[in-house]
């Protein structure tokens, strides 16, 4: 099959979170099946130009019809760690992809518009006439309403979409000037509750409900958040958009590419190790020490690393941090904040434990440490609100570093609680799971987890490679998408 994916990300030239990860590994995968998979992505300033290998001019001079006028662009074309990527890089005063950042600009919703059209026309130019467009998230929400309502006229009615979200809390909320910009116009058309009007606010459009509406399937990133997000509140409204198109829509979990995240061959940590012999991870926890110039101790390290937002549940990732204090461990945090009140809590505490030699926040986006922290540490705390899937549990499961999670979404269909779980024999047990969003509930997950380290640590030993057995490769993962490929292709 023909595959090309259309998204705002893809590691590790443009990463912000999980989606990077997500579209790499799943391209990787698809190709090693021997799809011809092709990308779609945005030519940012900010992107990491060191990865991405013999970029050259593919397509000049494309013109986008913007506003009954045009915008040009340029397309670029280069491979990141083998994959092939087709830049877009327009020439206008509006800069779409000039910010210095990704996302978080007052025009996003016009920035990503833009790039779903500039994609579709691109790909109508240079003749290309995939089976499948898979596009990820809000920003690449218009791509089928596009193709459905307008580009299969122009040549390409065999296309079929398939649409992945990520993040139900992100949905692109727009005006009718994206009608107009993108030459979708008829507004009665559009502002209709069986399309693209939001649920909530009847004068504005939901460009991630266009997705659903229009994508031939859709999922999200786990069985278990596609059922919470059409039965539970974390949908963010599209609850019942969803339950309308339950025939088309599913949970596929994210898996990992192993070749990324893998501690028997990760450059970026300095001692290899394997299930067999865990010797090295001993050695990267004194690396990850001195790195960070922490204590040399006998002491187990907890760690968080992600995006510092309201998702992840930051009152309980600011109260693992003193409990783990106070519990004789030490604590490692990475993350980077979009939220200036969250931003300025975090370096507040990260001036206030400056000097606590157990202690360590490293506020910014850090993928070489990350890897360094994954490998040293012993314990991850992941205490989310909600979770698609979340990447974290399971690098730090392949990386014997064992996950503490809270019981929601992907987390609940990786992590399996040591003591309590309901449904896997003691030997495929994994991590610890707590459920209320309260103190208590954190510190109780903590106090097991800490107590096996300091109690019993062979059992300790024992839990770490029972998670490190598990596989989370994207081999079940990319069959399940092939399939669903395939099956809307007829
Ligand atoms: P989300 O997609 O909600 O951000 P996930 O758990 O799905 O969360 O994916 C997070 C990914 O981003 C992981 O690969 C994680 O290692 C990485 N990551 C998050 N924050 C940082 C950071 N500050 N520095 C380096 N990597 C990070």
């Amino acid at each position: 099959m023909y595959i090309v994916q259309i998204a705002s990300e893809c590691a590790p030239v443009i990463k912000a979170g999980g989606l990077g990860d997500v579209v790499y590994g799943l391209s990787r995968e698809l190709g090693m099946r021997g799809h011809c998979v092709e990308l779609i992505l945005p030519m940012y300033d900010c992107m990491r130009y060191d990865h991405i290998w013999g970029l050259h001019d593919a397509y000049q001079g494309l013109s986008v019809p913007w506003y009954g006028g045009a915008i040009h662009c340029d397309v670029f074309c280069g491979w990141v760690h083998g994959q092939l990527c087709f830049f877009i890089q327009p020439k206008s005063g509006d800069n779409y992809f000039h910010r210095g950042h990704y996302y978080g600009a007052l025009d996003d919703h016009m920035r990503f518009a833009f790039f779903s059209k500039a994609a579709l026309e691109f790909l109508l130019r240079a003749n290309k006439r995939p089976d499948i467009l898979h596009c990820h998230d809000w920003q690449t929400g218009l791509v089928p309403v596009l193709l459905y309502e307008m580009y299969q006229y122009h040549g390409m009615g065999n296309q079929r979409v398939v649409y992945t979200i990520h993040n139900f809390k992100h949905q692109g909320i727009a005006g009718s000037d994206v009608l107009w910009a993108t030459g979708l116009n008829r507004e009665p058309h559009y502002f209709h509750y069986d399309r693209l009007m939001d649920n909530f606010n009847p004068f504005a459009l939901n460009l991630m409900k266009g997705g659903i509406v229009y994508a031939n399937y859709v999922n999200t990133v786990s069985p278990h958040h596609a059922w919470e997000a059409r039965f539970e509140n974390v949908g963010y409204g599209l609850g019942h958009t969803l339950e309308i198109h339950h025939h088309k829509f599913g949970g596929i979990l994210n898996g990992i590419d192993y070749n990324v995240w893998n501690p028997e061959q990760d450059d970026y940590i300095p001692h290899a190790y394997s299930i067999d012999d865990l010797s090295g991870k001993a050695l990267n926890k004194k690396a990850l020490r001195e790195h960070l110039l922490l204590r040399e101790a006998d002491k187990p390290i907890l760690a968080f690393i992600g995006r510092l937002d309201d998702q992840k549940g930051m009152h309980l990732v600011h109260h693992a941090i003193y409990h783990a204090l106070n519990q004789n461990a030490q604590f490692v945090l990475l993350g980077s904040a979009t939220e200036p009140g969250i931003n300025a809590w975090f370096w507040h505490e990260k001036h206030f434990l400056n000097s606590n030699p157990d202690c360590h926040l490293e506020l910014g986006f850090n993928e070489e440490l990350a890897h360094l922290i994954y490998a040293g540490a012993d314990m991850i705390v992941v205490p989310s609100n909600y979770e698609p899937c979340g990447l974290t549990q399971v690098i730090g499961l392949q990386y014997g570093t064992v996950p503490i999670v809270r019981g929601v979404g992907g987390l609940v269909n990786t992590v399996f609680d040591r003591d309590y779980d309901p449904e896997k024999p003691p030997e495929k047990r994994n991590g610890y799971v707590f459920y209320q969003t309260d103190q208590h509930a954190l510190e109780s997950a903590i106090n097991r987890a800490l107590g096996l380290w300091y109690d019993y640590p062979q059992a300790f030993e024992q839990l770490v490679k029972q998670g490190m057995a598990y596989d989370y490769s994207w081999n079940l993962p990319g069959q399940q998408y092939q399939e669903i490929y395939e099956r809307v292709r007829y």
